[in-house]
């Protein structure tokens, strides 16, 4: 049942709406922020559709078939050839591909391929996933794209995406494009406290920090990430009171320690919402804003010796080294890099910077 998931109202009223006119497109691109519930919702349509006990276009979520849609078989050890595969649920009918390294291949969309062509063995259709669907290359592009020209009428293909631009016009062009939208914190709050996954004082500062993704806020811990925080603050005070090099060298370092490796991405981020609050107040936004509003007072002080001009520099230099870490880079160098050009960082943002050289 599509209640059962936090947010996305529209989302769900167009489901089911299409649904109940019989209309699912052969296939359909999700689009949005990842842990936002897209796969989840992936997983209510394939139940839709082969539901025993449908409630109105919806499935039961009790029946059989509902509950084994919602088991997949991962292959047991990360480096099982499995990956490469279609990776099923319980149910047959249902089955899902994820990219094993960098890239989905071509032969796991040949897969689909072949498998899109049966008739559903239990349920009413079969319904295939392709999670990552950013991470296609031309050649398993093109693979995908022979499916996507004459799905039968039994089959549907679901690709799910946070980065959508990333994929093929021709892709793109021969999917629905479903977008999901960041959920309220409100809501994820009330998630977690009713589900009982984080006391009421963490839930509201998990919530808050997890800029719309419920996938975020149950992935953190409140200590560890309360840690992390305060190491980042201090990347920003040393940034904010005239550049502490010293300072600087000493968090690069500490952030590139092999213990914080999983670490990484979250601490950037954590930073990223750092500088954002810091910038809103330096620009008298409301209070209401702030991400992490129990530092308040501190982010205030930063706030008052922050040169307002800077901060976005230091954003760009961020998802500038973000984009890097999708390639393999060496980060011991491109951390202490990314610090010091932080630090260096002019006011100006660098296209009009290279304009007045
Ligand atoms: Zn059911």
């Amino acid at each position: 049942m599509f209640d059962q998931l936090v947010g996305n109202e529209n989302v769900k009223h167009l489901l089911r709406r299409i649904l109940g006119a019989g209309r699912l497109p052969g296939a359909m691109l999700l689009t949005g922020e990842d842990g936002i519930g897209k796969k989840l919702f992936a997983l209510e349509i394939a139940r839709a559709l082969n539901c025993r006990s449908p409630r109105g276009v919806e499935g039961c979520g009790a029946c059989p078939a509902c509950i084994r849609i919602s088991n997949f078989n991962f292959p047991q050890s990360a480096e099982s050839d499995d990956w490469k595969k279609i990776i099923w649920t319980d149910h047959p009918d249902v089955g899902l591909v994820v990219a094993p390294k960098r890239v989905l291949l071509v032969d796991q969309m040949r897969l689909i391929e072949c498998e899109a062509n049966y008739r559903p063995f239990e349920g009413a259709a079969r319904v295939f996933l392709v999670d990552d669907a950013d991470k296609l290359n031309d050649s398993s592009a093109n693979a995908l794209l022979k499916v996507l020209e004459e799905p039968p009428h039994t089959s549907h293909l679901v690709l799910i995406t946070s980065r959508p631009a990333m994929l093929l016009p021709t892709i793109r062009s021969r999917c629905q494009m479903i977008r999901f939208s960041p959920i309220a914190a409100e809501e994820i709050e009330k998630y977690l406290v009713q589900n009982k996954i984080a006391a009421a004082k963490d839930a509201r500062l998990l919530a808050r920090v997890a800029r719309g993704s419920i996938g975020r806020a149950l992935s953190q811990d409140p200590e560890k990430f309360t840690n992390q925080r305060q190491a980042m603050l201090k990347v920003l005070k040393a940034l904010a009171a005239g550049d502490d090099r010293i300072q600087l060298l000493r968090s690069a370092e500490e952030l590139n320690e092999a213990r914080y490796k999983d670490e990484y991405e979250p601490r950037l981020d954590i930073l990223e919402t750092l500088i954002r609050d810091a910038w809103m107040l330096a620009l008298d936004a409301p209070q209401t804003s702030v991400v992490n509003e129990d530092l308040l007072p501190q982010l205030t002080a930063i706030s008052e010796k922050l040169d307002r001009s800077r901060p976005g520099g230091w954003i760009s230099r961020i998802e500038e080294m973000r984009e890097q870490l999708i390639v393999n880079i060496n980060r011991k160098a491109s951390t202490d890099a990314l610090f010091l050009t932080m630090a260096a960082a002019s006011g100006l943002p660098p296209k009009r910077r290279f304009l007045i050289k």
